[in-house]
């Protein structure tokens, strides 16, 4: 016996006909890269939408085609999330810390039919332009006046608009059609496309706004410190209007004045970002003696949050820290640190314990570890091996078909090597190709990490395995200090480290480096950094 419920598609444009009825005047307030704050409410940026549907049309853009942005979080940004997709063609966000060659690389394999940028990027597409031949034009994201001088022959995005009514009907989409691209890090080999579809896309923002997992509601205002060019801000866009939530957009602004600033005069409740950003803006904090009081709940993801860090936040500025973990591949939202009812009369200690995992699974991700043998490990805490997880907004295959079969058995691979206990809580304790193999046993780069940053002289870590006569490989730690006129010694960092961690992973040296190379997505990059310290030897 069938359903006899409405076959209704889940699609992108039905979410700001959402936003725009019942929240037309919550706001989304942007910095914008020409200086002054923008505000509009979401009425007005769904009238803009439709404008601007047209004139992708005007532009020749056809269902299925990939239009790109280089551009900040921001409303226009924003606009073209929505309306790209919403005209059945795919919004295509690119990194601006990737380099040119890989840029270069990623449009032309994406065969991008029009690029929109942010005036920042101008000197970027002068360079890049003649290389794309799969590009027709080249949009300024700002209005005839900021036009800025190129070599290159720009369109300007407000005149496209400005010639164009809001009469438009959205035309039908099919739900499972693809909606947005982006492609990963590529660590390793070329990076590879991931294509979201209007249906993974609505779901994911529907699961992001549960009571446990983001919790954004009407009363919620979001800054999104991570940005719109990776993973889609993890959803911010599309979760603060089906909820109703003020959505406050940083611009270029990304360091700790501008921040703060933000979430002051915008009394952000939530704000979203990797450690990097967040060990910039408590370092402001601190130094300028400034408070962040609106702000109920961090949500740090992207890579491990220091004890250090989820402490700061708590106890010295009174939020709640979300720990959460997921990749390009899972939209990203995977795993999220919510404490259950359970769990609130747990200790601080256990607490803590619980944070410094990267969270709980959410309805709609299934988890399971599995061993080198392919068999699944239990979930005891202690067991660990490759994380693998499937639901409907989780990748299960590449662009192009590039990078093989990322599947096992229906499971996507993340490559991410994991506990989880009984309680259900994840913990990343290393990526597969970053564990330290010592003496046949794996030691946690991630965990001496977290337990070195929480030295007070250190600043930022790495752990990284170096090949050893006797052991195959040891760990190595590379530190930035606090103050670098007065780095820590390597005794005092090993006496730190002694009781924190079992003997045998006690790092064999600690090496003091001015700064750690990063990744287009703002992690610690392990591969430049093994390659730095290629011609090192351990002390005799
Ligand atoms: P990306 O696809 O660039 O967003 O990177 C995804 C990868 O970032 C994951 O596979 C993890 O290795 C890492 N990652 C994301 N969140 C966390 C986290 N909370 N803790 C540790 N690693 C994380």
């Amino acid at each position: 016996m069938k359903g006899m419920m409405m076959d209704y598609p889940l699609t992108i444009p039905s979410v700001i006909d959402y936003a725009a009825k019942f929240h037309g005047e919550a706001e989304i307030v942007s910095r914008t890269v020409e200086g002054p704050i923008h505000r509009y409410g979401y009425a007005n940026s769904h009238h803009r939408i439709r404008q601007l549907c047209k004139a992708l049309l005007a532009q020749g853009v056809k269902p299925g085609d990939r239009v790109a942005t280089l551009a900040w979080n921001g409303y226009r940004h924003f606009e073209l999330y929505y309306a790209i997709a919403s005209i059945g063609a795919v919004c295509h966000t690119l990194n601006p810390r990737l380099f040119p060659e890989q840029l270069i690389y990623i449009i032309n394999h994406a065969e991008d039919k029009l690029v929109f940028f942010d005036l920042t990027f101008t000197p970027l597409i002068d360079g890049l332009a003649d290389k794309l031949p799969t590009v027709e034009r080249f949009v300024a994201m700002t209005d005839a006046s900021h036009m800025p001088e190129s070599k290159v022959d720009l369109a300007c995005y407000e005149d496209l608009l400005g010639v164009q009514d809001a009469d438009f009907a959205w035309p039908d989409i099919d739900e499972n059609a693809a909606s947005g691209l982006c492609y990963t890090s590529g660590t390793t080999g070329n990076p590879k496309g991931v294509v979201y579809s209007h249906r993974s896309t609505v779901l994911h923002a529907m699961a992001g706004n549960m009571r446990d997992t983001l919790g954004l509601c009407s009363h919620s205002v979001l800054l999104p410190v991570v940005p719109m060019f990776h993973v889609n801000a993890w959803g911010a866009p599309y979760g603060c209007a089906m909820a109703g939530a003020k959505l406050v957009l940083p611009g270029a602004g990304m360091d700790g004045a501008s921040i703060h600033e933000l979430i002051d005069s915008e009394e952000a409740t939530c704000i979203s970002g990797v450690p990097t950003i967040w060990l910039m803006l408590l370092d402001f904090l601190k130094t300028n003696n400034k408070r962040i009081d609106s702000v109920e709940q961090v949500v740090i993801g992207g890579s491990a949050a220091p004890r250090s860090m989820i402490e700061t936040f708590q106890n010295d500025y009174d939020t709640r820290v979300l720990h959460a973990w997921g990749m390009t591949e899972t939209s990203p939202l995977g795993t999220v640190g919510t404490f259950r009812k359970a769990e609130e009369s747990l200790s601080d200690e256990e607490k803590i314990q619980l944070q410094l995992k990267q969270g709980r699974g959410i309805f709609g991700v299934e988890l399971r570890i599995v061993g080198d043998d392919g068999k699944e490990l239990p979930w005891d805490g202690k067991a660990f091996g490759e994380l693998e997880v499937r639901g409907p907004w989780i990748a299960s295959g590449y662009f192009k078909g590039e990078g093989g079969e990322p599947l096992d058995g229906g499971w996507f691979r993340t490559g991410d090597v994991s506990t989880i206990d009984s309680r259900g809580y994840m913990q990343i304790t290393d990526r597969a190709k970053d564990v330290i193999k010592s003496g046949g046993e794996w030691i946690s780069s991630i965990e001496l990490e977290n337990e070195a940053v929480s030295h007070e002289g250190i600043a930022e870590a790495a752990v990284i395995g170096m090949a050893h006569k006797k052991w195959d490989e040891r760990p190595l730690l590379v530190v930035v200090p606090v103050d670098k006129s007065n780095p820590p010694s390597k005794e005092s960092v090993l006496e730190h480290l002694t009781g924190r961690i079992a003997k045998w992973w006690m790092p064999d040296d600690v090496q003091v480096v001015d700064e750690l190379p990063h990744t287009a997505t703002g992690k610690i990059s392990k591969k430049t950094l093994r390659e730095q310290f290629a011609d090192y030897s351990w002390p005799s």
